[in-house]
């Protein structure tokens, strides 16, 4: 089958032919034959060699989405058949460890994630376990579908993790991003009120409240919006560069929650003025199984934004295109019909 597919780390051994054998699923497996999948980083991060990726030669590809093509004997067909348009939950989970028990299997202690410990999904076909399949609604478009496992289960299971209730304020770092404008509208159906950090005025179009453009004065406006209370909830998944300003716009009692560090992730950090105030600091990655289902479920009224799509051949490409500056919106391929 065609896919990319590298021997050695780097962008430049990173090639796209016909070498890769087609999967064959065991009995509890699920052949899909991929349509759009969304580029992340963490799929720069296994072709460049910055996360250690199994197989070699190894096939990336993390947020995923296609249709079903033939289910192992063992998987029920109530539940899904050939022909069903899916994405997949991009961990691999034992089930049975402390943590899965717990129904955290995106943090399995014997799991990883799909494209770095198993072949991924910039290919034809890609074989996943029945438990990591899930219907989407049949009239839903492929590119908010390729933005669901990751790109949109990441900020949900991040606002989830801060508990963040209604009417409480939320501050969103890096919101024209792709996980930032998934962040405004999960914060908008959660009840809360919405404060989008960003130069572009656009993220007004996904619901933010009130759009903050002058980076250097986020912690007095949001001071001013919130009347002196600060934000409950803050947001950074872009690292150091905004560190000071997150940490310094969180209210008493309230929580600072992080999933990326794209512009570096070694901050500095007063643990007087962390413990004074009680801000909780909470790490947070990826998303369970049930956070993705809730997501379908109200996938209908969510809103993406493309802004470059590749073909499987241009993988290379749509991995350069991914840090390109100008970037603005999601950048995809299309592997069926490339
Ligand atoms: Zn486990």
């Amino acid at each position: 089958m065609k896919a990319a597919i590298f021997e050695t780390p780097g962008l430049d051994t990173l090639k796209v032919d016909n070498s890769a054998e087609k999967p064959k699923i065991t009995d509890h497996d699920v052949l899909i034959r991929v349509k759009t999948v969304g580029v992340n980083p963490i799929d720069h991060f296994a072709v460049s060699g910055a996360r250690e990726v199994k197989p070699l030669p190894h096939i990336p590809g993390a947020e995923i989405s296609g249709i079903i093509e033939k289910i192992g004997d063992h998987v029920e067909e109530d539940n899904l058949k050939e022909g069903d348009k899916v994405v997949i939950h991009p961990k691999v989970f034992d089930g049975t460890c402390d943590l899965c028990l717990d129904g955290l299997d995106m943090l399995c202690r014997n799991g990883g994630v799909i494209g770095l410990v198993t072949n991924g999904g910039f290919a034809e076909y890609i074989a996943v376990p029945d438990k990591n399949v899930f219907k989407i609604p049949h009239d839903m478009g492929w590119d908010l579908a390729a933005s669901l496992p990751v790109t949109a289960l990441t900020p949900y299971h991040a606002l989830n993790d801060a508990s963040l209730q209604v009417n409480e304020s939320l501050l969103v770092f890096g919101a024209s991003g792709n996980t930032g404008m998934m962040a405004i509208q999960f914060g908008r159906k959660m009840g809360a009120m919405v404060i989008a950090v960003s130069k572009n005025s656009k993220v007004k179009d996904f619901g933010a409240d009130y759009i903050i453009t002058d980076y250097d004065k986020v912690v007095e406006q949001v001071k001013d919006i919130t009347q002196g209370k600060m934000a409950d909830v803050v947001l950074n998944s872009v690292g150091v560069q905004a560190w000071q300003s997150s940490f310094d716009s969180v209210g008493v009692n309230g929580r600072l929650v992080t999933f990326g560090g794209l512009t570096g992730a070694d901050v500095k950090l007063n643990v007087q003025s962390l413990y004074l105030r009680q801000v909780k600091l909470i790490g947070s990655t990826g998303g369970t199984r049930k956070q993705l289902k809730d997501i379908l479920g109200m996938s209908n009224e969510l809103k993406i934004k493309v802004w470059r799509r590749f073909k499987l051949e241009e993988t290379k490409e749509a991995l350069q295109a991914l840090f390109a500056k100008e970037r603005d919106g999601r950048v995809l391929i299309d592997v069926d019909g490339s």
